[in-house]
Order: C-alpha cells, then structure tokens, then sequence
C-alpha cells in the first residue's frame, strides 16, 4: 500500500527553462504516490515563479515558497525540509542532473529501513574533469580533518526519513552545511546509483568562488583541527627559530671571523613566519566569523510568499 505522503524539495535559482521538464519527468516518475513538490524560490531573476505559479494552479500538488532575495542553496533546502510534511523527503536539484526517476528504488529501500538513501554518482559524465576532480580533493581533504565522514560522490540528491528532517529541523545552527549535518546524525544510510547528466538548461550557479566558499564552510563546521594545526605550525616555527638563535649566539662566540651578518636568511625567517602567522590568524577569523554570524541569530530566510501552502 502507498499510504505514505513523500515530500519532494527542490531549490531553485533562475531556473525558468528547466521548470516544465522537471516537473513533467518528476510526475511521471511519481505519480503512483501520494506526493507533494515543493520549490523553494531563492530569489530568482528570471521568469521561474511564474513558470511554477502555472503550474501550481494545474495541480494544488505543486507547491511554491518564494524568498525576499537570493538566500543561498543550503538555506533554500533548509527551508524545503521546514515545510515538508511528508514520511520521507526527497531533495534534488533543478537542473535535471539529478534523474527523478530513480525516486521509486530510493523509497524502496527506504521502506526497507534505511532512513537515509543517498543517490550516488557512479558516473558523472555531465560534469566536467575541473569539477569532478576539485570534488574528490575536497571530500579527500574535509574526511581526513573532519570527525564525521561525510560520504563522497554524494550530493544534495538523498532520501530522508521524517525523522531525519526533525532532526534537521531541530538544529538551531545558522551555517547549515547539510551533507555534513545528514551524515553527523549516523542514521542508516542505503545508496542508490545513477549517472549525473549534463545540466539540461542554464549554467551552473557554483563557480569555482562559490565552490570554495562551500568547502571553507563545512570544513569549519565539521572539524577545529585547522586550529590544531595553526597550533602545530606556530610550535615548529618557534622550534626552528630557537635553534637559530642557539646557532646564531655560538656563531658569534665561536666564529667571530667567518660571521658575516647576511640579509637573504633574516628576509626569508620574516617571509615565512610573516606567511604562517596570517595564515594562522585568518584560520582563527574564519571560526569567529562562524561565532559571529550564530551570536547574531538572523533568520536563515526571509518568506515572500507561499502558493499551495
Ligand atoms: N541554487 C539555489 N540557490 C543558489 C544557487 C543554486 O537554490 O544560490 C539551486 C539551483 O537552482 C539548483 C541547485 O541549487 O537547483 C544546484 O545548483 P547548480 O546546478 O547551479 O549547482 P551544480 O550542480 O553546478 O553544483
Ligand atoms: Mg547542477
């Protein structure tokens, strides 16, 4: 029996030409349950709300949540797993790199037990070498920092549990990094696979700036061990200058002659611990900039207005 509701959330950002597709490819994937789709507008420019407004007054199913402004992804998505009522969620983007149509194995295997089902690129012939491969150094590099392992070829296209989302729903955390959120939380997790397509409209809203800026955030919110190293870094420089300063004072003891007081060591000793002190300083900035932003307690997103809802 398909009693259950499932929820399906999708974030959305200028993405106008890609509304009717994904809407008609999701339906037809889904249509045996009983479901809601719900877009979350992050403040788009181009004609997207009225595309889903159309078509929400076609089917009541289709619901839309509009933001003030241009919030982010993960605030987006946020909010999708604010409004979902459903006994499972199920995030994907809007681009159709994600194929609805593996939905049903997802909630097979959902109704198997697992509480997260998380679809895993096996092939993602649709993204270019740049970003497949600066993917596989951030997860590399975030799994070895971080407590939590945070599973890799893994995107924000997953199956939770209702669960799961109130666990999510429950945090107060203000920089949500998701994956990292979902994996902390140790539910049973299951894995479907599927290939990553080509965008079918559009181009991509991660440029490499904002690809960074998500990788600097969910290593800061999953791990302090840049602070430990800033830590190890400061020690073994002092270790290094003390040894200088045992060399240099028995140079001079002992050595009078051949001492000759040379700029190029002094210049190199200032480069390299004026480098890795502001590196230390901007490891620290970036943790008080996370304090920073959760003491002021701003909301995650502002609601402009909600179809269907
Ligand atoms: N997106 C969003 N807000 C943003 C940027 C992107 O809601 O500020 C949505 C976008 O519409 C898409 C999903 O997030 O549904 C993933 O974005 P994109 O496809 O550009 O990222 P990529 O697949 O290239 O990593
Ligand atoms: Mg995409």
């Amino acid at each position: 029996m398909n009693t259950f509701l499932l929820s399906i959330v999708i974030p959305v950002f200028n993405e106008k030409e890609n509304i009717l597709p994904l809407i008609g490819r999701i339906v037809s994937s889904i249509d045996r349950y009983n479901y809601e789709l719900i877009f979350v507008n992050d403040g788009s420019l181009d004609n997207t709300v009225e595309e889903i407004k159309l078509q929400s007054k076609k089917n009541n199913k289709i619901k839309l949540i509009s933001f003030n402004r241009n919030f982010g992804h993960q605030a987006a998505l946020s909010c999708g797993y604010n409004f979902a009522k459903g006994d499972c969620v199920v995030s994907l983007d809007a681009d159709l790199q994600d194929p609805p149509e593996i939905i049903p194995e997802m909630i097979d295997k959902w109704k198997k037990g697992a509480k997260i089902v998380y679809a895993r690129r096996d092939r993602r012939q649709g993204d270019n070498l740049f970003k497949r491969l600066t993917a596989k150094i951030f997860y590399q590099f975030i799994n070895t920092l971080s407590d939590t392992p945070i599973p890799q070829e893994v995107g924000d296209f997953r199956l939770l549990d209702k669960e799961v989302v109130r666990f999510l729903n429950s945090l107060t955390e203000h920089s949500r990094f998701l994956r990292g959120l979902v994996a902390w939380g140790g539910y049973p997790i299951e894995y479907v696979s599927f290939e990553r397509d080509k965008r079918n409209a559009g181009s991509t809203h991660y440029p490499l700036s904002k690809m960074v800026n998500f990788a600097l955030d969910g290593l800061t919110s999953f791990s302090t061990k840049p602070l430990r190293l800033a830590s190890i870094a400061g020690f073994l420089s002092a270790s290094i200058g003390f040894l200088g300063i045992i060399y240099a004072v028995l140079g001079k003891i002992f050595l009078p002659a051949y001492w000759v007081s040379g700029w190029t060591a002094l210049f190199v000793g200032i480069m390299f611990l004026g480098g890795v002190q502001l590196i230390t300083i901007g490891i620290i900035g970036e943790y008080i900039t996370k304090i920073y932003r959760e003491i002021q307690k701003r909301p995650q997103y502002l609601i402009k207005e909600k179809v269907n809802l």
